[in-house]
């Protein structure tokens, strides 16, 4: 499944999953009823509706970072608010 945004002129942007953390593609794992519902207003994982479930790294990603929407729009964004807001955080969802 992919998820896709606007552009300034109309034209529709498929945007497909890329892990932040390992550059994995595989977003079998995905879920939308979340678990970081008691969460302070101040951690980033309050503002995320959707997670993906990365099977190679084991981390729970939020959509707005795997599938770049919002302000997010280029992997390297995503990388880097990865790195610098979630990626010490440990929310992961995954039983392995
Ligand atoms: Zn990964």
């Amino acid at each position: 499944m992919t998820t896709y945004f606007k552009d300034d002129k109309g034209t529709i942007h498929f945007q497909l999953f890329i892990c932040p953390e390992c550059g994995s593609k595989n977003d079998k794992i995905r879920g939308y009823e979340f678990f970081a519902k008691d969460l302070e207003p101040s951690d980033p994982w309050s503002q995320e509706f959707e997670f993906i479930n990365c099977p190679k790294c084991i981390r729970s990603i939020p959509g707005s970072l795997g599938y770049r929407y919002g302000k997010t729009k280029t992997y390297d964004k995503a990388k880097k608010k990865w790195n610098d807001k979630f990626k010490n955080l440990f929310r992961e969802y995954l039983v392995k």
